[in-house]
């Protein structure tokens, strides 16, 4: 193992550990006391600093979100592992992701589910990020560029949908394209404010039972003009 790999890995540890403080700080709000082994295993094996810009690298393990351009950021790893979590995803499991970003969400997803499908509308992002979770080897990870607020209908359903943009409302078609029974983790509110970490199960009937988890600020959710 290079000595870069081996530091990189006492950085992952790092960065699980802080994770796992703001788990327990927040676990009134979140109910959640703890994460999964599986989504902690996930955060110890992907490397984040693969998804980040290259003069960023230095900050990959840092627990806070980061500037990938076009006016767009890498989430917080709290975040993202606190989101994974919220999945409940278990292998063989087909999920869908709007707003890929630099690709570092995608690729925890990949490490716990079957397969990953993931929509961005900016293009240029879209490319990089397919690059890096190509590099990285996720054969079961799939990037589309476009407006995410269709969803991926030709892949439909899925057990689990993520959006990783503040939307004011629920997309109808995410909804649609969810298996009862599943789960849609989404930041619900107004952009530019403070959303609310949703989330919404679809019971056996269909029907959507939604649960507030924590605030949270993300950058918007934005559509292609029609
Ligand atoms: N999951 C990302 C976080 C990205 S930030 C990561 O791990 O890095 C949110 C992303 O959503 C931005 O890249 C933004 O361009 C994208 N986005 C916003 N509105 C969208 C839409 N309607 N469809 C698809 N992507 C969208």
């Amino acid at each position: 193992m290079t000595a870069t790999a081996d530091d990189n890995t006492q950085h992952r540890s790092r960065m699980v550990a802080e994770i796992e403080q703001l788990v327990r700080e927040t676990a009134r709000e979140t109910g959640r006391a703890a994460l999964d082994s599986r989504v902690i295993a996930a955060l110890r094996r992907v490397e984040r600093e693969r998804y980040v810009p290259q003069q960023q690298a230095a900050q990959a393990y840092d627990n806070r979100p980061l500037a990938i351009g076009a006016g767009q950021t890498i989430s917080q790893p709290f975040i993202v592992a606190l989101m994974t979590d919220l999945m409940q995803l278990r292998p063989g499991d087909r999920v869908l992701e709007v707003g890929t970003g630099s690709g570092y969400q995608a690729a925890v997803l990949g490490e716990l589910a079957g397969t990953v499908y993931t929509i961005e509308i900016v293009e240029q992002l879209a490319l990089e990020a397919a690059r890096a979770l190509k590099a990285a080897g996720y054969r079961n990870v799939h990037t589309r560029i476009g407006d995410g607020y269709a969803g991926w209908p030709e892949e439909a359903p899925f057990d689990a949908i993520m959006v990783t943009a503040a939307a004011p409302g629920l997309p109808q078609p995410l909804v649609e394209q969810l298996k009862p029974g599943g789960r849609l983790v989404i930041p619900l509110g107004a952009s530019g404010a403070v959303q609310s970490l949703t989330v919404i199960e679809k019971d056996a009937q269909g029907r959507l039972i939604r649960r507030k988890v924590l605030d949270v600020r993300f950058v918007p959710f934005t559509r292609t003009p029609r």
